[in-house]
């Protein structure tokens, strides 16, 4: 268990927190002793994520927020600084897919995808970041994807924002590096979550499976576990990166001999 410092309890928010990936990371950045806001437009599915968590004998809260509403993460961001005074450790998880042809991608969903995935990345990370000023200690975990590293097809809108999330990263990582607040970003490759059960066709897991030297799909939790590694004050001089989590994915080339 990572060693946060003793007597002060550090405060996280995980956007997207109810579902999927985000989820496993709130359970596990309670595991490791932080205080978790569970962040989600499911205010239901919050509440009940972050009951299991409190539970398990973890500190967690759901908190109402909608990352494709400016004035909701403003709103959001208000109520954490009257009732927790500081946001120590901010994982940008919420995002949302669509697959289109790039030829039938329609402005309304292109825009749809950027404000969620990308904007949100950017106004959260200036609140939680002018919080993190105060300590001058802050991690940010922006979730990006492989589809940002590599294309896929139909991944016009959101591969493109993921690949804006990298390089968003590395652009807060190099201001924000001399106020002691590390951004890094995590890239899954394909988990199991409500997002994959909905979205991927038996064509898209077949596809993926031979393409990932594991030959599987990674699970939250282990996308969760670099997320905890990248939060944790050992992963004190690690800032600009991009982590893939994905089973061999980004360096496979030719399969088979
Ligand atoms: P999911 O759909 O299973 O869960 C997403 C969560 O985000 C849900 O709780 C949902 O209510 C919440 N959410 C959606 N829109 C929101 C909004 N506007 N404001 C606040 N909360 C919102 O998704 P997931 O598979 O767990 O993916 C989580 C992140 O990981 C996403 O950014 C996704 O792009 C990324 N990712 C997922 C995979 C995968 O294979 N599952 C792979 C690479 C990257």
């Amino acid at each position: 268990m990572p060693h946060y410092d003793s007597g002060v309890h550090k405060v996280a928010l995980v956007t997207g927190g109810a579902m999927g990936i985000g989820a496993a990371i709130s359970e596990r950045l309670a595991a490791d002793g932080l205080m978790v806001l569970v962040a989600d437009i499911n205010h239901d599915a919050a509440a009940a994520t972050a009951a299991k968590i409190n539970a398990a004998g973890g500190m967690a809260a759901p908190l109402q927020m909608d990352v494709s509403n400016a004035a909701a993460i403003a709103q959001a961001f208000t109520t954490i600084e009257k009732d927790y005074g500081r946001c120590d450790v901010l994982v940008n998880n919420a995002g949302i897919a669509k697959m289109c042809s790039f030829l039938d991608v329609q402005l309304d969903g292109w825009m749809q995808i950027l404000t969620t995935n990308l904007t949100s990345v950017m106004l959260c990370g200036q609140h939680a970041a002018r919080l993190m000023l105060r300590n001058q200690w802050g991690r940010i975990i922006n979730i990006s994807s492989v589809s940002g590293l590599r294309a896929g097809t139909g991944r016009t809108a959101y591969g493109t924002s993921k690949a804006a999330v990298i390089g968003l990263t590395k652009q807060m990582a190099i201001e924000l590096a001399e106020h002691g607040i590390t951004v890094n970003s995590v890239a899954p490759g394909p988990v199991d979550t409500p997002l994959t059960q909905a979205m991927h066709s038996a064509e898209t897991r077949v596809s993926f499976t031979n393409g990932i030297p594991m030959k599987r799909y990674g699970t939250p939790a282990e996308i969760a576990a670099a997320v905890a590694f990248l939060a944790a004050p050992d992963a004190s001089f690690i800032t600009g990166h991009v982590v893939p989590v994905d089973g061999g994915f980004i360096a496979a080339g030719v399969l088979a001999v």
